[in-house]
Order: structure tokens, then sequence, then C-alpha cells
């Protein structure tokens, strides 16, 4: 095991109880090279990927091969990450769904993007939905759910929607965190994890940003990915699994 993922290792010897764990890479119909690259890091370590997928920004060849790469590698789960995303808001922080927007104009974007992924993936579209930035309003959730939806994954720190009909799987841990606009370090990352890991929080969630990940950060993550693949206490579970489980909660 590397020495960057020893307090990672240690925290989860001294878990009573097994921790869950699921990975969601945003954007895909970006810098498609680097998603097939990390995607490659995930199957080579046979876990579970779920990838958001921009409608507007997937061209029909990407998505065809998306399709039979998970087709081949069973554990790759697609769905919605926005429409376009494009910032809407005037001022603040950027949101594709958020207060500046309309009913109407969510629902239809939602619905546009719904229907242009169904036509491309079929039933490897899973029913949730990624908003650009990690950021809607509830105004979305009840579109969301009109849309046949039924999983939204924002940030850990974002207020439950209590959306009737509308589970939530959060973040709570961004692999590419920036303090100040400064890439956090790998030792950081392992430690805010690990205090993640002793606080039960369960499941956790990862998120991932491949069009700025390079070799050698791929190489980072196949390191924790090898602990996590072997150790006993680890559950890496599909945004499905994550999010029926809190609904059983
Ligand atoms: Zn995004």
């Amino acid at each position: 095991m590397s020495a960057w993922l020893r307090d990672v290792a240690r925290a989860l010897d001294e878990r009573p109880a097994p921790f869950s764990v699921f990975f969601r890479d945003d954007d895909a119909g970006w810098a498609n090279d680097r998603l097939f690259a990390l995607m490659t890091v995930f199957e080579r370590h046979d876990l579970p990927l779920d990838v958001a997928v921009i409608p507007h920004a997937i061209d029909r060849d990407t998505a065809a091969r998306l399709a039979r790469r998970a087709r081949l590698a069973g554990r790759i789960g697609f769905h919605q990450h926005g429409y376009a995303h494009i910032n809407h808001e005037p001022d603040g922080r950027p949101c594709e769904f958020g207060p500046s927007r309309s009913d109407a104009a969510q629902r239809a974007d939602i619905a546009r993007g719904r229907e242009q992924l169904l036509m491309l993936f079929g039933d490897a579209l899973g029913p949730i939905f990624t908003p650009p930035w990690n950021r809607c309003t509830r105004a979305t959730g009840a579109c969301l759910v009109d849309a046949g939806i039924a999983v939204l994954s924002r940030d850990a720190t974002a207020v439950t929607l209590g959306v009737p009909g509308l589970a939530e799987c959060p973040i709570a841990s961004d692999w590419l965190q920036k303090r100040r606009g400064v890439p956090i370090t790998r030792d950081e990352w392992a430690a805010s994890f690990a205090d993640l890991i002793a606080r039960r929080v369960d499941p956790v969630g990862v998120m991932f940003h491949h069009a700025v990940m390079d070799h050698g950060n791929r190489e980072t993550l196949a390191d924790l990915l090898n602990l996590l693949r072997r150790h006993g206490r680890v559950r890496a579970m599909t945004m499905s699994e994550a999010a029926s489980r809190s609904l059983t909660a």
C-alpha cells in the first residue's frame, strides 16, 4: 500500500461496520479521451463508476462507444448531467437550473436532455440527475419527478429538497478539491477522506472530473482504488444502489 493512504487504511481498519462508497464522474461529452482513460482505471479494479453525461455535448459515436464499454465492463452506469452545462445566472455562483429560470424553462431542458440520452443509451441510462455545479432549486426537483427521474445528486452540504418521489444521492468528497483556488495535495485529500470514514458517513460519494485528470492523477487514483478493492470492510456500489439504500434507511 502507498504511504499516502496510511490514514485511510487505518480509518477502514477501525470501522466496526462496512464502509459503503460510490464514484461519480462528471462532464461526459467533454475531453472524452480522458473519460475513456478514467473508465479503464475503474475497469482494472473491477469497481463501479457512474458517469454524468451532458446531453448537448455528447455525440452519437462517443455514446455508442461508451455504451459498448459499459456492456463489456458491466459496472459502469450513465445518467443525465443538466442539459448544455451553461450558466444562466446573471450574477452569483454559476448554475444551469438556478433561481433565474422559470419552471417551464427548467422542465423543457430536463425533458429534452432525457429524451436525447434515452435515444443514445436506452436501458443503460439510469433515472438519475446531476445538476451542473451540483446546484439547482426546489422547482428543479418537481420537474425531475415529472420527467421520470427518481434520484438527484448534489453536494452533501446542500439542504435536502424533500420532494416526494425523489431520492438524493449526495457527494461528500471531491477528488479534485481546491482550497482558496489551489488544488489540495493527495495527503490532504486522504486526511479528509479518512475523516469521512471515521465519522461513519455512509455511503460516501466521491466526485471526479476526468477532463482535469492527467496520467499521474489517474495513477494516484489507482492507488486508492487498489486499497478499496482489497480492503475487506469496503462495499463499493453504484449510485442506484446507494439511492435505494437512502430510500430504505
Ligand atoms: Zn459538470
